[in-house]
Order: structure tokens, then C-alpha cells, then sequence
């Protein structure tokens, strides 16, 4: 069941026909804080009043793969809901960051009902993420954007677009509202129940929460990627050269399922990693350029490639404001060398030009928190179930430039238990995707889209049912929720 608010809906909850301070939407200070029960009729921020933009059952902090999933599925099991996001676009690392495909988790039967309804839309939509031999999720950033938006409107999902969280105002341990930066200025967005999906645990830092970040053994965080797309390839000459000419093994399918490979420094040799050798000797190419390369065809967008890379050198962290703006330029600069290299002298690349930059760099890890559960590499190796799980995967482990792992073998898996996404110190709190309780180590095995999106899944639903049955997430025994009503349970 849900509850579609209408624009009528949220004028009339937000009072914008009787305020105040700033236009549209936006009651005042004293309306804000009696509906927060101020005693003093006052919501202040740094000084001066606050006022407020939204009251929700439910508030989610990121729009990527979890705090979207976390958003659609509170709000469908009947929670009032908002969705902050700096972006313009849900799905975020999938959509503006230009990240695809959906990796396979290579568990049994991981998909729960939002990723496999996922999967269906993308269908209804036009594009088949399957390749028919892999089990790699082929996306479309523009229609996943478009599939969000429809989905959260359906659902009833308030979606606060370029609205960031700066802050957030806590009492007796509990969240009371998120301090937002808007179009037009500071405003709040209060709930009962926080979800933080920002990815890079950032509500929960600011609410008390302890987190780790980085590697335990060298302090970096894995290394982050400025992705590209690149347009006017021809694919079937690209496919022909790596696939058949060279008999690169690499591509399991065939045109227009077509991906390209190549990460010097790892145990696996790959076929192409002399032609970017050949780059480096010929001055074209710097060797950070030509570490790591990888390229997926992307579907519904004829001669376009995806770029996973350039993977930015490891010294650039993804937790130093500072270091990962000047990775941005950085990765501007090697994007346009790898790009120039291929036109020259990738076959199918000749008429090819860099068609789209992601706008914002992809941050594989950053902070974690550490919540009730925290996760280990031993919860990798001895394939850990657990009574409140609420996913499963055999993602390998993947920390680029640290570890890679063999993977889990057929048929096995691992379980993430509920109580990695709640906390002692906060008891409205849920948090979701990459950021859960986990070691740098796992992290590098949990971190894939589809895993995220079943985690902010069990959240969503999580909030919502914590929120009917008058319980405290962090209170709140998934295994106890019906089976019916969990996206998860373990099936053996
Ligand atoms: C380069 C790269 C390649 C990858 N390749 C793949 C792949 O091929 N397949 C795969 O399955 N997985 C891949 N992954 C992993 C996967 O994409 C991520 O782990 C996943 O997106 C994490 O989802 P999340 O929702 O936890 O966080 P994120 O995707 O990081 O989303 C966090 C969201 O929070 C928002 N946010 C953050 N701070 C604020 C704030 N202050 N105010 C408002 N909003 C905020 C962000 O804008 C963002 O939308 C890759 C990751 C990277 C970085």
C-alpha cells in the first residue's frame, strides 16, 4: 500500500500559501519547530531561524542505488517519504556518474523483488540487460534516470533534487531534522526515521556515528575513476579486432553486448594491455593511463562506449576534499589522452569522440560506519549466514590496487545481516549501500549495485514497518517482520 501525495498535498502540509520566509513550500520558523514540538517555538541554525521544507515519516540522504531503493520501498509500504539528492538524477553513480552494468552478484537466486522489477522496467523500457551469456546487468543511464523518477512518483516519493545535506540537529539520540542546502537557501527536512544512502556515510558521521575509512593496512581508500563515454565508435569493427583478431577471451557475447579489458599489474594477462604498452613507450600515453582500461557498449545507444576509467592514480583520496578536486583535473586530463590514443589506433575508434563526461567522480569506497554488525573478510570465506539477513552475494573481492580474490565458488554465497545497517548511537537511523558496517576488505566484495539496491530495499521496508508498529530501527529484529513482507529471507 502507498500514499501518493499530490502537489495540493504538499502545498497544504508545507503551509506555503500562509508563510513567510522564503518562497514556495517553506513554513516558517515557528510553524517548523511546533511541528518538531519546540518548547521555545524556535528552530534555529547557526543563529538564525530555519525554515522548514518538508516533514516526512521517512527522509533518505542520497539518491544513488540504495537511498533510492530505501525511498520507493518505504514510501510503497505506506511511509510519507522524501529523497534528498545534490544531483539531478536518481541512480547517481549509475546515471550522472556513468557507471554500468549491474554486476552479477554470482549468488543463487540474490535477486530480491526491487532489483528483479528493476530489471523488468529496463525490458518495458526497451533495453534487455541481458547479454544471454553473462550475467552482467547491460544499463542505459538516461532510461534507469527516467525508470527512478517514474518509480518514485508512483510510489509517492517526494524527491528533493540539488538539495544537500549539511547538517543535522539530534536529541535524546535521535535525528530531528537534516539541515539542506536549496535553490533557495538553508532549509530542514524533518522525520521519524532517517536512511542515509549518501554512500559515503555521511549523516551518520554527523549524527555521532563512528566510521572507518581506507584501507587498515595503507590508510588509502580504493582508487576512484572519472568515467566516460565516448560516441560515433563502430562496434562491430572493435569486436572483430579485440574478439576475433587478437582472440581476446575477455568478451563472452557478442555485438551489441561488447566489452573491452585490459589492468596491467594484475595475476590475469590480458590481450590488450601491449597495445596500451605501446601508447606508454610512444610518449601518447602516460602509465597511469594505461594501468587499468575497460569499456562496455551500452545499450540502446548504438556506437557508444561506457568507460570504466581512467582509474586515477592511488595517491588521490576519495575522503580529502582537496585531493579529490584536484583528482577531478587530474582525470579530465587523462580522459582525453586515452581518448586520443584510441581514436588514433583502436580499430572501430576512428570516428570516435568523447560523447558525455561523468559529473562527478566514482568513489568505490570512502567511510563505513561501524554499527551493531561489522562485516569481515571471514564473512567472505566462511560464506556467513545470518538470522536477519537481508541479502545475499559471491561478489569476489575487488579492492583495485590492493586485492583481488578468486571467486566464491559456484553455488555459495554470503549473507548481510540487517544489523550492519543500524547503530547503538542513533536510533531513528538506518544506513544503506556502500557505506555499511564493513571492513575496507569486504566492502571491496559488497559494494556492486544490485547488493546495494537489495540492502536499500530491506531498509525501506524496514523504516516503514519500524514506523507502524511503533519500533525504533534500531530496536527493530528483521527476521521478525513477516516473511511475506521481507524482500528477503534466507532460503537455505
Ligand atoms: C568507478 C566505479 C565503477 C563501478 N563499477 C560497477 C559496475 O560495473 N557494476 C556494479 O554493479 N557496481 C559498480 N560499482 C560499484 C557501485 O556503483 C557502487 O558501490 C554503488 O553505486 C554504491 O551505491 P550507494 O547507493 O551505496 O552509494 P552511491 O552510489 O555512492 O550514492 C550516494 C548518493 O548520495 C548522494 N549524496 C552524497 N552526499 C550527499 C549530500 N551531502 N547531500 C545530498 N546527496 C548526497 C550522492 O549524490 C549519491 O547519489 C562501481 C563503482 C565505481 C566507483
Amino acid at each position: 500500500m502507498y500514499i501518493p501525495i499530490s502537489r495540493r498535498d504538499f502545498v497544504q502540509l508545507t503551509g506555503a500559501l500562509t508563510v513567510g520566509a522564503m518562497a514556495g513550500g517553506f513554513l516558517s520558523a515557528a510553524e517548523a519547530a511546533a511541528s518538531l514540538g519546540s518548547s521555545d517555538g524556535k528552530m534555529q541554525y547557526a543563529g538564525r531561524d530555519l525554515p522548514l521544507l518538508y516533514a516526512a515519516d521517512c527522509c533518505v540522504v542520497g539518491g544513488g542505488p540504495s537511498g533510492t531503493a530505501a525511498a520507493i520501498n518505504a514510501a510503497r509500504h505506506g511511509a510519507k517519504t522524501a529523497l534528498i539528492e545534490r544531483g539531478t538524477a536518481l541512480g547517481v553513480l549509475q546515471t550522472l556518474g556513468l557507471v554500468l552494468p549491474f554486476m552479477p552478484t554470482y549468488a543463487p537466486e540474490s535477486d530480491t523483488p526491487y532489483v528483479a522489477e528493476n530489471k523488468q522496467k529496463m525490458l518495458d523500457h526497451g533495453i534487455n540487460m541481458s547479454d544471454g551469456v553473462t550475467d552482467e546487468g547491460w544499463t542505459n543511464p538516461e532510461i534507469l534516470s527516467l525508470l527512478y523518477d517514474g518509480l518514485c512518483a508512483e510510489a509517492g516519493v517526494e524527491v528533493l533534487y540539488h538539495t544537500v545535506l549539511v547538517d543535522t540537529i539530534l536529541k535524546d539520540g535521535k535525528i530531528q531534522y537534516c539541515v539542506v542546502q536549496t535553490i533557495a537557501g538553508l532549509a530542514a527536512v524533518t522525520a521519524k526515521v532517517f536512511i542515509d544512502g549518501s554512500g559515503d556515510a555521511l549523516l551518520a558521521r554527523m549524527a555521532g556515528v563512528p566510521a572507518e575509512k581506507g584501507s587498515d593496512k595503507t590508510g588509502r581508500n580504493q582508487p576512484m575513476s572519472f568515467r566516460f563515454e565516448m560516441g560515433g565508435i563502430d562496434i562491430e569493427k572493435v569486436y572483430q579486432y579485440d574478439t576475433v583478431d587478437l582472440q581476446d577471451t575477455w568478451c563472452k557475447s557478442k555485438p551489441p553486448y561488447v566489452e573491452l579489458a585490459e589492468a596491467m599489474g594484475r595475476k590475469q594477462r590480458y590481450k590488450l594491455e601491449s597495445f596500451f604498452q605501446r601508447g606508454v613507450e610512444a610518449g601518447e600515453l602516460q602509465q597511469e593511463d594505461a594501468n587499468y582500461f575497460q569499456a562496455f557498449a551500452i545499450i540502446g545507444k548504438p556506437g557508444t562506449m561506457s568507460m570504466n576509467c581512467p582509474e586515477l592514480p592511488h595517491e588521490f583520496s576519495a575522503t580529502d576534499p582537496l585531493s579529490y578536486s584536484r583528482a577531478v583535473r587530474c582525470g579530465r586530463q587523462m580522459i582525453h589522452r586515452i581518448s586520443q590514443y584510441l581514436i588514433k589506433h583502436m580499430p572501430g575508434f576512428e570516428h570516435a569522440y568523447i560523447s558525455r563526461e561523468a559529473t562527478m567522480l566514482g568513489a568505490r569506497e570512502s567511510w563505513r560506519i561501524r554499527g551493531k554488525f561489522y562485516m569481515t573478510e571471514d564473512d567472505y570465506h566462511n560464506r556467513s549466514r545470518f538470522p536477519d539477513a537481508v541479502a545475499r552475494t559471491a561478489y569476489f573481492i575487488d579492492a583495485h590496487g590492493e586485492r583481488v580474490d578468486e571467486k566464491i565458488p559456484k553455488g555459495e554465497f554470503y549473507e548481510i545481516p540487517y544489523r550492519a545497517m543500524i547503530t547503538d548511537q542513533v536510533s531513528n537511523l538506518l544506513v544503506a549501500g556502500r557505506c555499511i558496517s564493513t571492513s575496507f576488505i569486504l566492502q571491496a566484495s559488497m559494494r556492486i549495485q544490485p547488493t546495494c539496491m537489495s540492502i536499500g530495499e530491506a531498509a525501506g521496508i524496514a523504516a516503514a514497518w519500524g514506523l507502524k508498529h511503533n519500533t525504533e530501527v534500531n530496536a527493530l529484529h528483521w527476521e521478525e517482520i513477516p516473511k511475506e513482507q521481507r524482500s528477503y529471507y534466507t532460503k537455505g
